[in-house]
């Protein structure tokens, strides 16, 4: 059975061939790969303490404290896409590199602009840090990502770092994006714990597209976030509401992690949707495969 799992972040230092190497191992066929998040030192300080790193004197510029962020840089926006872009170079039919957008970074529409078409990423992830799904800041990266005809993959749910920013989360919060009818967007961690708040969302955002005269532009990545506990519930109520095919399979790790976690969740999952829920064996491999074909238009 082919599997995607798309959602993976890098480190910054990988080589493409590492990461080809990595999902062979885990039986992984293809990746959704998001770029390094501009610099460390602009993480809030539990990251900073949480990757090991000095939190006050890392690269000698004022300490963060939760939530409170130095600028960002352009310059570092641009290195995390060219590494990114180097990434997928190895195999861009199996890597599908994405540039993880900060909206408070300078230049981030022109930088968008400029991963996607220059460099030919798929499109763009983005957790909201202290900035919410509707805040003006936001509109000019909806306005291009519509123009650019790609997706963003979203954050959504509890989130274990960027200081206080859960509440950021929220599913519901992404209903703005009615506004943006042509842009496609996926929601993480079928936003756990708020699991039945991001299902509504869905619906809100099919009932806007006429119940199947247009295609939603809600697609609901399923990576881990839920707690074994929750999981069948989750995939439960979110399969016969939603549909498989909005559903996509994914592990949240890292390229170097994935042979040991990739198999594991895979085979979780499998044993959710064929054991206890009883799909038939193609809507199985849409949820682990056709459902981000479609999310990325292919
Ligand atoms: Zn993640």
């Amino acid at each position: 059975m082919r599997i995607w799992d798309c959602h993976c972040h890098v480190r910054g230092d990988e080589t493409g061939d590492e990461v080809l190497r990595h999902m062979d191992a885990a039986g992984v066929e293809r990746i959704t790969l998001f770029s390094q998040f501009p610099p460390v030192w602009a993480y809030p300080r539990d990251w900073k303490d949480a990757l090991g790193l000095d939190p006050v004197d890392f690269t000698g510029r004022p300490a963060c404290k939760g939530g409170d962020h130095v600028p960002f840089r352009r310059e570092d926006v641009r290195t995390s896409i060219e590494h990114i872009a180097k990434v997928q170079a190895a195999d861009p039919s199996r890597i599908y590199g994405m540039l993880w957008a900060e909206p408070r970074a300078p230049g981030i529409v022109e930088e968008i602009e400029y991963a996607i078409v220059d460099q030919g990423l798929r499109g763009v992830k983005m957790i909201p840090d202290h900035w919410s799904p509707g805040d003006e800041l936001l509109m000019p990266i909806y306005e291009k990502m519509e123009e650019l005809g790609k997706p963003i993959m979203f954050h959504s749910g509890i989130l274990y770092g960027f200081g206080d920013s859960s509440q950021y989360c929220r599913p519901v919060l992404f209903e703005t994006l009615l506004h943006f009818p042509k842009l496609r967007f996926s929601l993480a961690h079928i936003s756990w714990p708020w699991v039945d708040e991001c299902i509504a969302t869905f619906g809100r955002m099919r009932a806007a597209g006429g119940y199947g005269q247009r295609t939603p532009q809600m697609w609901i990545d399923t990576c881990r976030g839920t707690p074994d506990a929750w999981r069948e519930e989750a995939l439960r109520k979110a399969i016969p509401f939603c549909g498989i095919e909005y559903l996509m399979f994914g592990v949240d790790g890292v390229p170097e992690t994935l042979p040991k976690n990739a198999p594991v969740h895979a085979r979780k999952d499998l044993d959710i949707l064929r054991n206890v829920i009883g799909l038939p064996q193609e809507q199985i491999e849409t949820f682990f495969w056709g459902a981000a074909e479609r999310f990325f238009g292919e």
